[in-house]
């Protein structure tokens, strides 16, 4: 018989957590991490119960944009804690390893490690299940990537991509992967869209623009918006302090928090 041509979405869940959200980028250096914690953290101002699992084995910034970082406690039925920053429950595999250790992991052991972290967490009970687990992919379409579409039964995937050509080859690869696996492809943000100049506000394409939007309508992707380049949103990375949980006005973060309420 021939092999489907399409492989079904995965089925593992972890427990009491409503919808899970991939987000994912073709290639590193995009600013995916950036959006994956502006975006849950937009999610939990706007009051919905919010998890952020880092699961960027191969470069976790998650412990130092959210400003947390320590070993998570056992529960009394053995399941490991999340940590909590911002409103959000947060894991991240550098909570769990020495900060240099999970670079030169192999495929298998950086996949044990995902799984402990979806499946041994406790993100959500009975009484108070997460509404989203928001996933903060590793940069790529690797063997770690695919597997991770093939296994947990997400929700959907957000794509993440500054404008230059050069990241949308490898947009297409990405939305590529999810239809292969039969995620959903909930949409495509333009990160760094453009500088605001200084003096007029007028926008700077500094890496072009209006690449994704485009390509995610060649694709048939919804588009989900552009975020600009903004000082504060790297220091905000930088302090781990998420731009939008502090409340200032800027346009990066309206963007975060529009994006939030359609996804
Ligand atoms: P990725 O997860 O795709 O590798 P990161 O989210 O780690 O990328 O972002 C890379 C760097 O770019 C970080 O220092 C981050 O603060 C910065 N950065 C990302 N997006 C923006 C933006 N829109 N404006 C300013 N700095 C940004």
């Amino acid at each position: 018989a021939q092999p489907p041509a399409q492989q079904p979405s995965g089925s593992m869940k972890p427990a009491h957590v409503r919808h899970v959200v991939a987000v994912a980028s073709g290639k590193g250096g995009v600013g995916k991490s950036t959006v994956a914690v502006n975006l849950a953290a937009a999610m939990a101002l706007l009051g919905r119960r919010v998890g952020l699992l880092d699961a960027d084995v191969y470069g976790p910034s998650v412990p130092r944009m959210t400003g947390v970082d320590a070993e998570p406690e056992m529960t009394a039925n053995k399941k490991l804690k999340p940590l909590e920053a911002w409103g959000l429950k947060v894991m991240s595999i550098g909570f769990l390893v020495d900060e240099a250790a999970p670079m030169i992991w192999r495929g298998p052991m950086a996949s044990s490690a995902l799984n402990q972290m979806l499946n041994d967490v406790a993100w959500g009970s009975e009484a108070e299940p997460l509404d989203i687990l928001v996933i903060d992919m590793p940069p790529g379409t690797g063997d770690i990537q695919l597997t991770l579409a093939q296994r947990v039964a997400l929700s959907g995937a957000v794509v993440v991509s500054t404008p230059q050509e050069v990241a949308l080859i490898d947009v297409r690869r990405g939305v590529s992967m999810f239809e292969k696996t039969r995620v959903p492809i909930l949409g495509v943000i333009e990160n760094m869209a453009f500088f605001p100049d200084p003096v007029t506000g007028a926008p700077i394409p500094i890496f072009g623009h209006g690449g994704a939007r485009s390509t995610a309508e060649a694709l048939g992707a919804p588009f989900l918006g552009e975020i600009p380049i903004e000082v504060a949103l790297r220091e905000a990375c930088d302090a781990g302090a998420p731009l939008v949980a502090q409340g200032g006005d800027s346009a990066a973060a309206r963007a975060f928090l529009a994006i939030a309420g359609t996804v």
